[in-house]
């Protein structure tokens, strides 16, 4: 897979996203991570991607010439091209196994205030937000989206970490674990995973995950519901 990070800040990458296990995976040649610089796109000798929106209000908006041969320098038939931003749909796993599918994945960064409409219109497939708060800048979203979609790809992940048991994986949170020491503080294991019957643990764990899924994201779990046609 081949993901593009349109940036301004071209030095924060691949940052995080170098360590662990998307570092292993970019090591290995499962993803090639490049960055582009908006400012490369500059139609001016000071460099100016920016300008102050039409109608008034506050901050800068990016200039749709510069946005746009950016994306265009990079883009392949078949890419998909992301703008990170507080207004698009909410990245959920769903969303991100999506993107992992894809062979070429643009991510555009935001900056300023935005980015003017008409290149939004002109360039991106999806404008994906990672949650309803406000960033400084589309470069953290950015980090967000490449490592839920990088974790996700065939082989990035070792035997010893599966991606299926993951929260959200099946649709719901995950169970709590237990590892050594059979008692902690008092506090024993419980006594059905040391049992060694797999399918009553399964059972079980599956048990505690609706349990906790219901209580404490009663929206994902409406949602699990649709999914299995129960509701
Ligand atoms: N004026 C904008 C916010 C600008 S924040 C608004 O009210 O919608 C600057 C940039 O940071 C945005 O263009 C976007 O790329 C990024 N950003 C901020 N919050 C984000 C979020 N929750 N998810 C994804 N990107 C975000």
């Amino acid at each position: 897979m081949r993901i593009d990070i349109l940036t301004l800040f071209p030095e924060m990458f691949p940052g995080p996203l170098g360590s662990s296990i998307d570092g292993r995976a970019l090591r290995s040649g499962l993803v090639e991570l490049n960055t582009v610089n908006y400012r490369d796109f500059a139609g001016d000798e000071r460099g100016t991607v920016d300008e102050r929106p039409y109608g008034g209000g506050p901050g800068m908006l990016m200039l749709p010439e510069v946005f746009t041969a950016a994306v265009e320098k990079v883009k392949t038939p078949g890419a998909v091209v992301v703008l990170t931003s507080p207004r698009g749909e909410v990245l959920s796993q769903a969303l991100a196994a999506e993107l992992a599918s894809c062979g070429h994945l643009i991510i555009a960064a935001g900056h300023y205030e935005g980015v003017d409409e008409r290149a939004v219109e002109e360039v991106v497939d999806r404008e994906v937000s990672i949650g309803d708060y406000v960033l400084s800048n589309g470069n953290l979203a950015a980090m967000v989206i490449a490592d839920t979609v990088i974790r996700l790809l065939p082989g990035a992940l070792g035997d010893s970490e599966s991606a299926e048991q993951d929260s959200f994986g099946d649709g719901l949170l995950e169970f709590p674990q237990y590892t050594r020491p059979p008692v902690f503080r008092g506090r024993a294991v419980p006594e059905i995973l040391l049992s060694g019957d797999h399918g009553k643990i399964r059972e079980y764990r599956r048990g505690l995950s609706e349990a906790l899924t219901r209580e404490r994201r009663p929206d994902v779990w409406e949602k699990f519901l649709t999914n299995e046609g129960i509701k």
